[in-house]
């Protein structure tokens, strides 16, 4: 039976999802929305860990972020292309897990991984609403998709901020899951997201308390949506302008 998800983050590598939307995804767990990710690859080009390291790792950090579900589509780490063959893969899965809301990478990145990416989810998301499109499962199409934005610096405003302050702290555990990859000492902050040297855990948090700072709170995530976002009245506005 498939999975009816109400958000599924997608993205290149495992710890992806934790480093641009744990907050955000660990929120929605806690608000009763079911949550799942879908890791494109099994992260095997990395310096450091292993393929099965990485796995157990990151069903770790799926606990941590109350996630109902974590697949691998098992793509090519550092080669993954927009194919006929790739976009059939995601259309299948997303068939099965069926989100209403997906989570992505956004358009910009250095990462060729991260670019592709973007796209071939944005592709898959249209296609697996095509009944005529010849893959296995009912046709559904996510009705939102998202591109998270956290570390990018790109000249973009975000659409849309999420208070991730209550959730700071797990979003921080579930990184320390990837014990593999973030050996402090061993790895150079500026190697996961330029800017400084600082400890890899004083760069994220900097970086949250950045796009909190956007919408007045302490920790934020950040997002960008093509389509504009609907608010109820001008009287319920909310942040602060002065
Ligand atoms: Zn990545």
């Amino acid at each position: 039976m498939s999975i009816e998800l109400d958000v599924l983050a997608i993205f290149a590598h495992p710890d992806d999802a934790e480093l641009v939307c744990g907050g955000a995804l660990l929120k929605s767990a806690q608000m009763g929305e079911r949550t799942g990710a879908l890791d494109l690859t099994r992260g095997e080009r990395a310096t450091l860990g292993s393929p099965e390291i990485r796995e157990k790792e990151a069903q770790n950090a799926a606990e941590v972020l109350g996630l109902t579900v974590r697949r691998n589509a098992g793509l090519p780490d550092s080669a993954i292309e927009n194919t006929v063959e790739s976009r059939t893969a995601l259309v299948e899965i997303l068939r099965d897990l069926r989100p209403r809301v997906v989570v992505t990478h956004a358009r910009e990145g250095r990462h060729r991984d991260h670019r592709i990416a973007a796209q071939l989810v944005y592709d898959a998301c249209f296609l697996a609403g095509l009944e005529g499109f010849p893959a296995a499962g009912e046709a559904h199409r996510p009705e939102k998709l998202v591109h998270a934005m956290t570390f990018r610096e790109d000249v973009v405003k975000p659409t849309f901020v999420i208070d991730i302050s209550d959730q700071m702290e797990a979003k921080l555990e579930a990184l320390a899951c990837y014990e593999s990859q973030f050996v402090e000492g061993l790895v150079q902050s500026g190697e996961v997201f330029p800017g400084g040297s600082r400890p890899l855990v004083d760069q994220i948090r900097v970086k949250c308390a950045h796009h909190g700072s956007l919408i007045r709170v302490a920790y934020g995530e950040p997002f960008w949506t093509r389509e504009t976002v609907e608010m109820e009245s001008l009287g319920r506005l909310e942040v602060a302008t002065f």
